[in-house]
């Protein structure tokens, strides 16, 4: 299934999750408690085909909670009226996200009965300590062993990873990239910590316990962890949650929420390749660099930050961006104007 296919979303909020991880509160997350039905995925899909246009990929996507958690009668009656569309024709494929400790051969046999195409599985850290300390009630060898199962099964993997959490540090946020890395997913989503108002890290964050996640922290530790995924061709499908109207109007209480993060982190991974290019180069030089098709903005920053600080830190005379016409995004080349 293409990445870009049409997302049908069915959200399945915490329902039948017996586990409390300290950032989580799926109802605010979701903006919705009850229980998802068979009746929920039938008004997606014909919600999706009022307009989307004929020939549009559809992906139906239980989204949300630990779907392989919830007893095996719902999952069922959800998974069967997905099934029913898949067979006519109304959608392409099937996706559901879960927790690696919900994951077993009777689970896959199941999902694997009813159609599903894509397991999500909320890694989150390879690091005991930090999953620990967030709850996740899983280990770094819980994640290996489901990711294993789930491609000798034959589904496609997603694996989401979040930085951030209590305990963690960049160094352990870039080796769980490492780890997820060596499981060969078909593809990642990056979570850098979000503070939801009415979680156990909320209240952690007021009593001083936990040291907030910032924007900024969260822009520097996947400027890293981005260039690991991309030299592993392993694609990173989402970075940062999806903005809402219950986030945004106040259930975010701190951590890493912006709405344009991905954005911010591809311009900051931008920034440090120039730096390293630039690195040797003669103070007050002039300078031309050469970015993909598309990336002038990136490459410059918000309010062209990339391009004063580059010219500050290395003691240019100028410093101009030029882009090239084809669509090579990758490949920064440098050159010095005598
Ligand atoms: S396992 Fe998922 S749904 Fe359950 S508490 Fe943790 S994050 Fe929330």
């Amino acid at each position: 299934m293409s990445a870009r296919a049409h997302i049908l979303p069915v959200f399945v909020p915490h329902l039948g999750c017996p586990h409390a991880c300290v950032f989580c509160n799926q109802r605010r997350i979701s903006g919705t408690q009850r229980l998802a039905t068979a009746e929920d995925v039938k008004n997606s899909i014909a919600q999706a085909a009022a307009f989307l246009p004929e020939g549009e990929k559809r992906q139906l996507a239980f989204y949300g909670g630990s779907f392989t958690a919830i007893p095996a009668r719902e999952q069922e009656a959800l998974l069967a009226a997905a099934k029913q569309a898949l067979d006519r024709g109304e959608i392409d494929a099937i996706r559901l996200s879960t927790r690696p400790d919900a994951i077993d051969d009777t689970v896959l046999r199941r999902l694997r009965f009813y159609g599903v195409e894509t397991v999500e599985l909320g890694a989150q850290s390879m690091d005991d300590t930090v999953l620990r300390l967030s709850g996740r009630g899983h280990t770094a060898a819980a994640v290996e062993r489901a990711s294993r199962q789930i491609k000798a099964a034959g589904f496609q993997l997603i694996l989401q990873m979040m930085t951030g959490l209590p305990g963690a540090t960049d160094e352990t946020d870039v080796e769980t990239a490492r780890r997820l890395i060596a499981l060969g997913p078909d593809g990642v989503r990056i979570y850098p910590t979000v503070i939801v108002k009415d979680t156990a890290l909320y209240e952690s964050f007021r009593a001083g316990t936990y040291r907030e996640h910032t924007v900024e922290d969260a822009v520097r530790v996947c400027a890293k962890i981005v260039p690991l995924f991309e030299a592993a061709g392993i694609p990173v499908i989402r970075l940062g949650l999806n903005p809402t109207e219950e986030l945004s109007g106040g259930a975010a209480a701190g951590g890493a929420y912006h709405p344009a993060l991905g954005e911010l982190v591809k311009s900051r991974v931008l920034l440090e390749k120039a730096r390293e290019l630039l690195e040797g180069v003669e103070p007050g030089s002039r300078v031309r660099l050469t970015v993909g098709r598309g990336r002038t903005s990136q490459m410059a920053g918000q309010h062209r930050e990339n391009l004063r600080r580059l010219r500050e830190e290395f003691g240019l005379a100028e410093i101009k961006i030029r882009e090239k016409s084809e669509a090579d995004g990758e490949n920064m080349s440098l050159s010095i104007e005598m």
